[in-house]
């Protein structure tokens, strides 16, 4: 390393990371070595992803390709996954991502750093899960890795072409719902006769964390769809059936999961203070409590002064602030704080064409709130293409 030039990682390529990558390309300080690791060669965007299920949007519509990225950012790509930090040397350890690497390319162990910055979002930690849902990790399709559920769809798409299939899905969350209706959808449109669909919502009400009349609205899209609601939990998933915490079974094809989501196992050891779920502990200016040298934002930190639901939507205005206290760290400059806003904009998709919109107490649906989303979502996308 050349005297005076600083080292930051960027580990993930999350939301709030590609506007830091974004903002690097106008304007990078000369004395800055930045570096990114991150698994994939682009950043999907997961409020697509209900759109693509439903046949709306191909694949790369929903993505964000990262070389032109980061390219333009002047930054390198080490394409790993992060599998450990160990904050007293300043060091990221790496594991090689299957079927990338040429044979000429070697990775080392591990990414020194002089600051860090994490957007790695969130995870469905596969031991935790099996933990509570034995067979789940074997037999469910997943929807993190993102990645790897949209891999896996079309497959499930050929086999409803074959047989009249029964699709649940596990998990009443936004990201469950928005799923359920979109592969409603997508079955109904491809002239599928027959399939049957069921949400499992945990025990609760369908979209339980938000207000009473929309989850009214989301009840009222359930019926009319005819899909069945069981609020019940899945404690196992086996070949064929997904076992319920009241003693039955449900015969089920495809058992689609979308529970909430845990933090990264590899943050324990780390040395960060984090917190009761393991969640990266940052203050006002997105730094780790513990480590001042340390930034995340997005799912996998936890605001200890303003705690907030998380949503890429709060991921996304973690970005512009998080640029601007990394780039004065790395000048010696006052951090500045980031107020996430109280409530925000949101906006369930129904499949392709309807969505139910909320902010705070207030809510509504339409086919305008579905255009609207639509334009929020590609414009966010073709905001960070680079040609
Ligand atoms: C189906 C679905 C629909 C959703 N729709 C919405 C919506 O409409 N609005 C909304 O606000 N929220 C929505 N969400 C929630 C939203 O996806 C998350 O809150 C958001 O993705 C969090 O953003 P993030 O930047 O923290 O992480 P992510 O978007 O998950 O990005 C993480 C990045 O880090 C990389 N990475 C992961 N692990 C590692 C590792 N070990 N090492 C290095 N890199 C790693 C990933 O490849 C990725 O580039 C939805 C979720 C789902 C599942």
């Amino acid at each position: 390393m050349h005297h005076g030039i600083k080292k930051l990682l960027l580990l993930g390529a999350g939301h709030a990371h590609v506007h830091v990558l974004s903002r690097l390309a106008q304007n990078r300080p000369a004395d800055l070595d930045v570096t990114v690791l991150t698994p994939y060669p682009h950043q999907t965007y997961s409020g697509m992803t209900p759109g693509f299920v439903a046949g709306h949007y191909s694949e790369q519509d929903c993505q964000i390709p990262l070389e032109p990225l980061i390219k333009a950012a002047g930054a390198k790509w080490v394409r790993a996954r992060c599998t450990g930090i160990d904050t007293a040397g300043r060091r990221v350890r790496l594991s090689p991502v299957a079927q990338s690497r040429s044979q000429d390319e070697i990775l080392p162990p591990d990414l020194p750093y002089q600051f860090l910055s994490i957007d790695t979002g969130a995870v469905i930690d596969r031991q935790r899960l099996e933990a509570e849902m034995p067979g789940a990790a074997a037999h469910a399709l997943i929807v993190r890795p993102i990645e790897v559920f949209a891999a896996h769809w079309p497959r499930v798409l050929e086999q409803a072409q074959a047989r009249a299939l029964s699709v649940a899905v596990i998990g009443a969350g936004a990201g469950g719902l928005e799923l359920l209706f979109a592969a409603e959808q997508r079955l109904r449109s491809a002239g599928v006769h027959g399939a049957c669909f069921t949400l499992i919502t945990g025990g609760g009400e369908p979209a339980a964390n938000y207000p009473a009349g929309l989850q009214a609205r989301v009840l009222r899209r359930l019926r009319r769809l005819n899909i069945t609601v069981l609020r019940d939990t899945c404690v196992g998933i086996d070949q064929g059936v997904v076992r319920l915490g009241s003693g039955t079974g449900l015969a089920c094809d495809i058992p689609i999961l979308a529970i909430g989501t845990h933090a990264p196992a590899w943050l324990q050891g780390s040395g960060l203070a984090l917190s009761e779920s393991g969640h990266v502990q940052v203050n006002q200016f997105q730094q780790s409590t513990s480590h001042p040298d340390v930034f995340a934002a997005g799912d996998v930190s936890a605001r200890v002064d303003q705690p907030h639901p998380r949503s890429g939507v709060y991921a996304v205005r973690a970005g512009p602030p998080l640029a601007d206290n990394l780039l004065a760290t790395n000048s010696g400059q006052p951090l500045k704080p980031h107020h996430p806003p109280k409530n925000t904009l949101n906006l369930i998709s129904c499949g392709a064409g309807h969505a139910i919109a909320s902010w705070g107490p207030l809510h509504a649906e339409g086919g305008w709130a579905w255009r609207w989303k639509d334009r929020i979502d590609r414009g966010f996308v073709a905001k960070y293409r680079r040609p």
